[in-house]
C-alpha cells in the first residue's frame, strides 16, 4: 500500500470502539478524533476524505475547505446539521445508519408515552414524599383503546405503530409521502392533514425530519386544536414542535402534557421553563442512546465509510442517492 492510497478520516465526537476498531484495523485508513465543541474544524480538513459524525454544522465551507472528501456518514439518521445541498453538488453520499437505531428510538417514543400517561415521575416522587395517597389522584390513565396519531411513517415511525397496536390502541397516520395502502395495509388508519386528525387524537407523536416544510408543524393553532386530555411526544427534532407554543399550551393546560427528548437549543439552557412543568417528562435527546444501539451505529457508520472507499457502500443507507447514479 503505497502512502497516497492512505484515506484520512475525521471522526467528530465519540464513537463506541466496535466502529473506531473496523477503521483502526484497516492499514489503508488513518483516523482522527475531532471534538464537536471545536469551532474551527472547516479549517482541519484540507486532508480529509471522510467525515464519520455524531453532530456538527458540516456546512458549505467545510465542505468547500475538504477537496478529496468523498463520504460523510452520520452517527444517527437525521441530518439537519448537514448541507446536503452542498454534498450533492459535490457528488458525495451523505450515509446514515437505517435501521440500527429506529427500535431503539421507537421504544424510547414508547417509554415516554407510557411515562406521560402513567405519571411515572409523579409516582416516584410520591413514595420518596411519602404520599401514599397519591394513588388516590387518579391521574393516570391508559393507552389501550385510546387513538394514536403517528407523525411520520418511516424507519421509526412504522415501529412506533405496532409497538401502539400491541397495546391495544387505534393509530392514525399522517404521513404525505407513504401511500394510503401502505398505511391501511399495516393495520392503521391514513389521514390527509393535521387539521381533522388532531382533535381526534388522545396522542400525538412525530416522527419526520426537521426540514423546511416540518419546521413549527405543530405550533399554536395545532396545539389549540388537540384535546385538552391529550399528550404529544417528541423523540424527532426540537424544531418540529413550537417550543415556546408547546410550553404556553402545557402551562394553559390547552393540553394534558408532553414527553420531550429534543429541544430547540441542545443542551437547553439550564433555566428553560419547560423544567419547571410537572406535566413533562424530559430525555436529554437519549432515543437513540443505549448500549446495544451504540454498537449497531458505530459499526454501520464505520462500515459506510469504508463501503465508500471501496465502493460497496450499502445505497440503502445514502440519503441523496443521486450522487450514486451519477457516478
Ligand atoms: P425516515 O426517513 O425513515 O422517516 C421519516 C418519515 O417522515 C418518512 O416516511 C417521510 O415520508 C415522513 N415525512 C416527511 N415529511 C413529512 C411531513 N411533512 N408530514 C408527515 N410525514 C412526513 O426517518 P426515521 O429513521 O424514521 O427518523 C425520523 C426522524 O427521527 C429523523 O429525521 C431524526 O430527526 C429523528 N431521530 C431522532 C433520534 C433521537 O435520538 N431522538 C434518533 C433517530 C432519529
Amino acid at each position: 500500500m503505497t502512502a497516497t492510497n492512505t484515506k484520512n478520516v475525521m471522526v467528530i465526537g465519540k464513537i463506541h470502539p466496535a466502529g473506531q476498531d473496523l477503521l483502526e484495523a484497516r492499514a489503508d485508513v488513518t483516523v482522527t478524533h475531532a471534538s464537536p465543541d471545536d469551532p474551527n474544524l472547516a479549517d482541519q480538513v484540507a486532508d480529509v476524505d471522510g467525515i464519520l459524525l455524531r453532530i456538527y454544522p458540516i456546512d458549505r465551507r467545510l465542505i468547500d475547505n475538504a477537496p478529496k472528501l468523498v463520504i460523510v456518514a452520520r452517527h444517527g439518521v437525521g441530518y439537519d446539521t448537514v448541507d446536503l445541498d452542498a454534498l450533492t453538488a459535490r457528488g458525495i453520499p451523505l450515509a446514515v445508519v437505517g435501521e440500527a437505531n429506529s427500535p431503539t428510538v421507537a421504544e424510547h417514543a414508547l417509554y415516554l408515552l407510557l411515562t406521560v400517561a402513567k405519571q411515572g415521575a409523579a409516582y416516584d416522587r410520591a413514595m420518596r414524599d411519602d404520599d401514599w395517597a397519591f394513588r388516590e389522584t387518579l391521574a393516570a390513565t391508559e393507552l389501550g383503546a385510546k387513538t394514536l396519531l403517528v407523525i411520520g411513517f418511516g424507519r421509526i415511525g412504522t415501529r412506533v405503530a405496532r409497538l401502539g397496536q400491541a397495546f391495544g390502541m387505534d393509530v392514525q397516520v399522517l404521513d404525505p409521502y407513504v401511500a394510503d395502502d401502505a398505511i391501511e395495509a399495516a393495520g392503521c388508519t391514513p389521514v390527509a392533514a393535521l387539521g381533522p386528525a388532531l382533535p381526534e387524537a388522545d396522542f400525538v407523536t412525530v416522527h419526520t425530519p426537521l426540514n423546511d416544510e416540518t419546521r413549527h408543524m405543530i405550533g399554536a393553532a395545532e396545539l389549540a386544536a388537540m384535546k385538552s386530555s391529550a399528550a404529544l411526544v417528541n423523540t424527532a427534532r426540537g424544531g418540529v414542535i413550537d417550543e415556546p407554543a408547546l410550553l404556553a399550551a402545557l402551562r394553559d393546560g390547552a393540553i394534558r402534557g408532553a414527553g420531550l427528548d429534543v429541544f430547540d437549543r441542545e443542551p437547553p439552557d439550564a433555566d428553560n421553563p419547560l423544567f419547571r412543568l410537572d406535566n413533562v417528562v424530559l430525555s436529554p435527546h437519549i432515543a437513540g442512546i443505549t448500549a446495544e444501539c451504540m454498537v449497531r451505529m458505530s459499526r454501520t457508520c464505520a462500515e459506510n465509510v469504508l463501503g465508500a472507499f471501496d465502493g460497496t457502500l450499502n445505497p440503502d443507507n445514502v440519503v441523496n442517492k443521486e450522487v450514486l447514479t451519477a457516478r
